[in-house]
């Protein structure tokens, strides 16, 4: 029998709780397709943070590097946990640790999930973005300083509030030329591979950021050229976000620098019916690469069993494609495509009554 190793990291609030319904689903398909996933989990997040002072072991890097993939639920504690915490030294730690630098968050609206928008149908929205997520401003560069600092002095000449003000704060982007190529490449690589519109829309904002983005243009000019088959054009960010309502059918991928993208797929999820709905990964080439939804831990409706796991659940689904198993992703897919479809069982975000569980028994029994 096919085996593949999953490092599982359910996490915090919700997290744990799609995880397990993830699981669940992925487990009953392997059964019905020949494979197991041998997996190992991990109880790393805030809530380890609070018994141990960090989020997971100095080591944990080096643990997970050997597995096949990683399915992560989600992490926060916030009011328990400093926010800058949980995220950063986990899953950033993970992302950047591996080289995970393409983020991919499909945008396909389920007939029958919360769809927001009247003047097109939700069948006519099928698109992906793919984010940056090992550069820009998530690096963690940056500093803060008071009047009695030299750095304050420097950069209080530039503007009149700097001056008056009783610290100054900033943060760097680093955008590095292979690194804008590599997650350029993978965005067009995909555009390539789907059906459809074959296009690939660059998110920039090279009129206000004149460095990071004008460096991300440049290489993007340069590998559109190298895929004529394909339709490359820039979008300033800001108008992307208006036509993501505006005219979602016009997309087909969306590649982002890590902070665009990261505020982006939020605003897309909205188009899935919500962030219940929207799945994700983050693959490496030299590491092992990592399957989350794009939620946090929710903590507004944790431990009630209220969360939706359709999110955990198609994100499941992206992570056996990548393990080779497309045939039961499909189905898994499918699955998920019906019971929505069908509109009985489901969470309260979409309307529905039924429970986490609930919904996960649902599907494992179409399965
Ligand atoms: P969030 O995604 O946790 O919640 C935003 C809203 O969406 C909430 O109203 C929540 O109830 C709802 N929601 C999210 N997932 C849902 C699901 N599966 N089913 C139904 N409703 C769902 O974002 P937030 O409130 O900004 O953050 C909460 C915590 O999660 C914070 O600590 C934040 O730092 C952390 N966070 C972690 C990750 C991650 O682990 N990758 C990502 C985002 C936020
Ligand atoms: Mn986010």
């Amino acid at each position: 029998m096919r085996e593949y190793r999953v490092a599982v990291i359910p996490g915090d609030g919700i997290g744990p709780e799609v995880v397990a319904e993830g699981l669940r689903v992925l487990s009953a398909a392997g059964e019905r397709f020949g494979f197991r996933l041998r997996c190992e989990t991990f109880p790393w997040g805030c809530g380890y943070y609070l018994q141990t002072g960090r989020v997971m072991p100095a080591d944990g890097l080096e643990t997970l590097a050997s597995f096949d993939a990683i399915y992560l639920g989600a992490v926060g504690l916030p009011g328990q946990v400093p926010e800058e915490i949980g995220v950063r030294d986990l899953v950033l730690a993970i992302r950047f640790g591996f080289d995970q630098f393409a983020n991919v968050r499909p945008v396909k609206p389920l007939p029958g999930a919360p769809f927001p928008l009247s003047h097109v149908r939700p069948e006519e929205v099928d698109f992906v973005v793919v984010r940056e997520a090992t550069e820009c401003l998530y690096v963690g560069l940056g500093g803060r300083y008071r009047p009695g600092d030299p750095e304050f002095q420097v950069v209080a000449s530039l503007r009149p509030t700097f001056a008056r003000s009783r610290e100054l704060a900033y943060q760097t982007g680093i955008y590095s030329e292979a690194g804008c190529r590599r997650v350029m490449e993978f965005a067009f690589d995909l555009a390539r591979r789907r059906a459809g519109q074959k296009r690939v829309a660059s998110a920039t904002k090279t009129n206000a950021l004149g460095f990071g983005m004008k460096l991300w243009d440049e290489v993007f000019a340069e590998v559109a050229a190298q895929y004529p088959d394909i339709e490359a054009e820039w979008q300033n960010v800001d108008a992307m976000a208006m036509r993501f309502v505006t005219q979602p059918e016009r997309f087909d991928v969306v590649v982002a620098a890590n902070l665009f993208g990261d505020i982006l797929t939020d605003l897309s999820a909205a188009l899935v019916g919500g962030l219940g709905f929207a799945p994700g990964a983050n693959y490496s080439r030299t590491g092992p690469s990592m399957f989350e939804p794009p939620h946090g831990s929710a903590p507004d409706i944790a431990g009630r069993g209220m969360a939706n796991p359709v999110a955990a659940i198609l994100t499941g689904a992206m992570m056996l494609r990548h393990l080779g198993e497309g045939g039961a992703a499909a189905t898994v897919e499918q699955a998920v495509a019906d019971l929505v479809a069908e509109g009985r069982v489901l969470t309260p975000d979409a309307g529905g009554t039924a429970t986490t569980a609930e919904v996960g028994a649902a599907i494992v029994a179409a399965l």
